[in-house]
């Protein structure tokens, strides 16, 4: 099949040669996949699941029990007391803004400790636009502090937690920085550390790329509060649309006051007939995450091996499906999305172009043949058109799409005769 797809006999092999020596990674991720299964099958069996859930509601649908159900599942699967899981949530972006909106006031103090956040969130806090709404003008302090390469500048968290610091905010997935992720352990050491300065800081965090990669959610693990995107990870590639807040009761309930009304919090809005595949997505997720995480690794052992910086490595623990290759190239960055593109079921015969999107401050290409528009659960791969010209790769609802992929891209770069590597 792979000579139907254009791909040299040598291209092959070599591919296939590292994909062996991946067969023990490949094999250490099914405990997780296997806890997770379980975990979301019997959320559901407790949760009392019925086919008349995934039934429609209309106007105010105070009756909608499919949506009742799910955030119930939701909130037993992330070890949480309470969720928030809805469809009319747009986006990732839109979940972390209900989260950091619904708990912070003026005057409040946000710390984040993760260096610079997601470049969407940018125009959320305010730090580089003004737009009227963000954070900062509302009044709320913000200050950020880097990581120092995987560890937490425990000095100056310290130093910065003040008398009306209000939320510690923290994002587990890299996102668009050539950084660490931190682990679960390191996680839960950092909030002892931050609550023994002040007890009632709340932690909230961006969970986004992160669920279901381990056996257990940053919820286990002392934080408060988090957000994350039902067109990613959680959704397992069949969810349509919608975001998801779960935490504590009284936090989640406050950014249901944000989303519908402070009268209204979590008891109205339609999901019209969504339950049945956001729920069957959330079913099959931890598979799904499973064939995104041998794609990274594929992506990370390939190229890796043929020189180029990577992160996280082929060994680390990976804490988020998402796979940084620095190419510090701008042409090949465009030859690697075409080919992501050109791998992709949906829209294959298109070519991505880079584009001023709205919430990023570079241009950014992002490629995404995807049955779900722009869902980064499937293979996508995403470049802001800046130095150091890294191209991130995320996804794959079957590693054999992203195997593909990897071979499609070597033989591009060998035809651009810039890697006369074979
Ligand atoms: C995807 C993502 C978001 C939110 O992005 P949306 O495109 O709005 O869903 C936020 N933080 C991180 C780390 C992400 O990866």
């Amino acid at each position: 099949m792979y000579r139907d797809f254009g791909i040299s006999a040598q291209i092959q092999e070599f591919v296939e040669k590292k994909e062996e020596a991946l067969e023990p990674l490949f094999s250490a991720l099914e405990k997780a996949k296997s806890v997770n299964n379980l975990k979301i099958l019997k959320a559901m069996q407790d949760a009392g699941l019925m086919d008349h859930h995934f039934h429609w509601h209309t106007g105010y649908a105070y009756d909608d029990q499919g949506r009742d159900v799910t955030e119930r599942i939701y909130a037993k699967v992330f070890d949480t007391q309470d969720a928030l899981v809805r469809p009319g949530i747009a986006s990732g972006t839109h979940a972390i803004t209900l989260m950091l909106t619904g708990l912070l006031r003026p005057g409040d103090h946000l710390l984040c400790i993760t260096g610079t956040p997601y470049d969407t969130l940018l125009g959320v806090i305010g730090t580089r636009v003004k737009n009227g709404s963000t954070l900062i003008e509302l009044g709320v302090e913000y200050e950020e502090i880097p990581m120092i390469d995987r560890a937490f500048n425990l000095h100056r968290i310290q130093e910065a937690i003040k008398e009306n610091t209000k939320v510690l905010y923290l994002q587990r997935s890299q996102g668009y920085s050539f950084r660490e992720t931190f682990s679960l352990e390191q996680l839960k050491e950092v909030i002892a550390f931050a609550k023994a300065i002040k007890p009632d800081i709340i932690v909230a965090l961006d969970n986004c790329y992160g669920e279901f990669t381990q056996e257990k959610e940053p919820t286990s693990y002392g934080v408060d509060i988090m957000a994350g995107s039902l067109i990613k990870n959680p959704g397992g590639g069949l969810t349509l649309s919608g975001g998801y807040v779960v935490g504590r009761e009284d936090l989640v309930l406050l950014c249901a006051h944000k989303l519908t009304s402070p009268s209204l919090g979590k008891e109205v809005g339609g999901t019209f007939g969504i339950t049945r595949t956001l729920l069957q997505g959330l079913f099959f997720a931890p598979t799904v995450v499973t064939h995104a995480l041998r794609s990274a690794l594929l992506f990370a052992k390939v190229f890796s091996e043929l020189g180029y910086a990577i992160k996280p490595g082929v060994e680390d623990k990976r804490e988020d499906i998402i796979q940084a290759i620095m190419l510090k190239d701008p042409k090949k960055v465009l030859a690697f999305c075409e080919e992501v593109q050109k791998s992709s079921p949906v829209d294959s015969h298109l070519t991505p172009v880079p584009w001023a999107m709205p919430g990023y401050d570079a241009e950014v290409i992002m490629a995404a043949g995807t049955f779900v528009q722009g869902a980064s659960i499937e293979l996508s791969a995403d470049a802001p058109m800046r130095e150091p010209y890294a191209v991130y790769v995320q996804g794959a609802l079957l590693y054999e799409q992203a195997k593909l992929c990897v071979m499609k891209i070597l033989q591009r770069f060998e035809q651009m005769q810039e890697d006369p590597l074979f």
